[in-house]
């Protein structure tokens, strides 16, 4: 047993010892390392699914072999509008105005190998120069996609809205490691952390509005989804100011995700506007 998985494990039992779904992921971790088979996005993970075969590691799925792997992939390497980006400060000019208009959900999770999606009931949307894109769910990255001024974020969360038109528009929201966030709790009790695994209970509610800043400034630039099959012509909001996560949470989430981050695509002379 490594050191790095040693630590692990102390952290989780620090932080949720009464807990009884981390009790069970505690377990599974136990099992896999006994079994030495940790990794939930290696590439031999045959459970896709989607079923189509990628991840975010550095071996033949990886992001830089996404193109490769299935014509539907094509855009993640020759697309030319692709996320996430490196956000500069002497990009800006000024964007139209944004309205939410997200209520509550039932809880309901799918993990689908790769990440953990929360799935968000109809009627949540944001609208943009009248067109409106309903929110379907949102997710978060450890550590972030998007980078400020050359630098990454201790995490990110994506709200991935869907317009009537079938056009996508993700909010993301940056996290920085501080105090433990208060809402959280109810989404790691219950988070599936086996492969394929749900969790839909309609007596348990979740708020996506809990998640944002105080701040509604934002940037905005024209993207594409960050994972296969890369679709460009995505609004991206990116939020300007983070939210707080406890090194716990931070720590929860990396252990069940294990590394899911798409690398820094080229600007191709996009311009980013803010508000
Ligand atoms: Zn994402």
């Amino acid at each position: 047993m490594t050191d790095e998985i040693l630590k692990r494990l102390t952290l989780i039992n620090m932080f949720f010892f009464s807990n009884k779904r981390v009790l069970v992921f505690i377990l599974f971790v136990s099992i896999c390392i006994i079994l030495g088979a940790c990794s939930s996005s290696s590439s031999d993970d045959t459970d896709d699914p989607v079923g189509l075969l990628w991840d975010y590691g550095s071996g033949s799925l990886g992001p830089s072999n996404w193109a490769s792997l299935s014509v539907d992939f094509a855009l993640c390497g020759s697309g030319t509008q692709q996320s996430p980006i490196d956000i500069l400060d002497d990009r800006i000019d000024d964007a139209p105005a944004w309205q939410f208009n997200w209520g509550a959900s039932t809880l309901k999770m799918i993990n689908d190998g790769r990440n953990i999606h929360v799935l968000y009931n109809p009627g949540s949307s944001i609208v943009d120069s009248g067109v409106a894109f309903e929110l379907k769910s949102f997710h978060i990255h450890v550590s972030s996609e998007h980078y400020y001024q050359g630098n990454p974020f201790d995490g990110e969360i994506h709200f991935v809205h869907e317009s009537a038109a079938g056009n996508f528009a993700v909010v993301a929201v940056w996290i920085t490691e501080g105090t433990e966030h208060k809402d959280l709790p109810i989404i790691l009790a219950n988070m599936p952390i086996v492969d394929n695994e749900t969790f839909d209970d309609p007596s348990t509610f979740v708020r996506a509005r809990d998640f944002l800043p105080e701040s509604g400034d934002y940037f905005r630039y024209d993207g594409s989804l960050s994972e296969p099959p890369c679709t460009e012509s995505v609004t991206w909001v990116v939020l300007r100011q983070s939210i707080e996560l406890s090194t716990n949470q931070l720590q929860f989430f990396e252990n069940v995700l294990g590394e899911n981050i798409r690398p820094l695509q080229p600007l191709n002379g996009r311009v980013v506007v803010q508000q």
